[in-house]
């Protein structure tokens, strides 16, 4: 029979303070879920965030800007970015016009620009220059949904308040079973909250993302059939491939 979500704190904060109840699951797809969880660490140790950054709001900013676009493309732009404009002041103070021509190679760069621009304006003007350390605040920053909130609180402030949830982890949670294949990204991101520690939410979604960068294609090519895939019974033929 199916069991609540874990009530027992995974770490001093426990699950207690998240503003919605997580969906069952059964000790069994605990079991499984934290097996792979510890084949995803033994084979990327080194997994972190590869947006480069140097501080809360330059992550904040290069995650925004991530949207649709690779990490590498990001990290060509925000050096430029991150000199000009050295402070959240300095992006309030711009105009989005200015910001523009540092990421203009970038998809919906002109999006990007006003996003930014009122992230920082926000920050300046109601949070005293800095980046919130609470989800409900981060999400009330223009640009920002949960998934860039997670993003910011765990690689900045070491908090898991959210599960995040981009293309390849979507991809990867539905090829491994770890969630109904119609399942859409909000009833993923709390699935697989209930089903991993929460201590473990930040790393485990770089070894996930980085799984999906380097051994699974998400379309039209052949897979190379991962170790740890084939330990989990997961085998993607092609149909499966290009079913994303
Ligand atoms: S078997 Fe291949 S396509 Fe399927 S999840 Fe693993 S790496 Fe991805």
């Amino acid at each position: 029979m199916a069991k609540q979500a874990d009530a027992t704190p995974t770490n001093p904060r426990g699950l207690r303070d998240l503003p919605f109840q997580l969906p069952q699951v059964t000790d069994a797809e605990k079991r499984r879920a934290r097996r792979l969880a510890a084949a995803l660490a033994e084979h990327y140790p080194d997994a972190v965030c590869e947006l480069d950054f140097t501080s809360p709001h330059e992550l904040l900013i290069a995650t925004i800007l991530s949207a649709q676009t690779t990490d590498a493309a990001v990290n060509r732009v925000t050096p430029a970015l991150f000199e000009a404009f050295p402070t959240p002041r300095a992006f309030a103070d711009a105009s989005p016009e200015a910001i523009e021509p540092y990421i203009k190679s970038i998809g919906l760069f002109r999006n990007k620009a006003k996003a930014v621009h009122a992230a920082m304006t926000t920050l300046v003007e109601e949070f005293d220059a800095e980046v919130p350390q609470n989800m409900a605040d981060l999400l009330s920053l223009r640009g920002v949904a949960r998934k860039t909130a997670s993003v910011v609180l765990g690689n900045s402030f070491n908090i898991n308040d959210g599960f995040v949830v981009d293309t390849h982890i979507h991809r990867l949670a539905r090829r491994f079973g770890l969630i109904d294949p119609e399942a859409n990204v909000q009833q993923t991101e709390r699935r697989l909250m209930a089903l991993f520690p929460r201590k473990d939410w930040c790393e485990l979604s770089h070894r996930l993302i980085w799984h999906g960068r380097r051994a699974c294609q998400a379309r039209g090519k052949a897979c190379a059939s991962h170790p740890i895939c084939q330990s989990f019974g997961v085998a993607c033929d092609r149909r499966d491939i290009n079913h994303d």
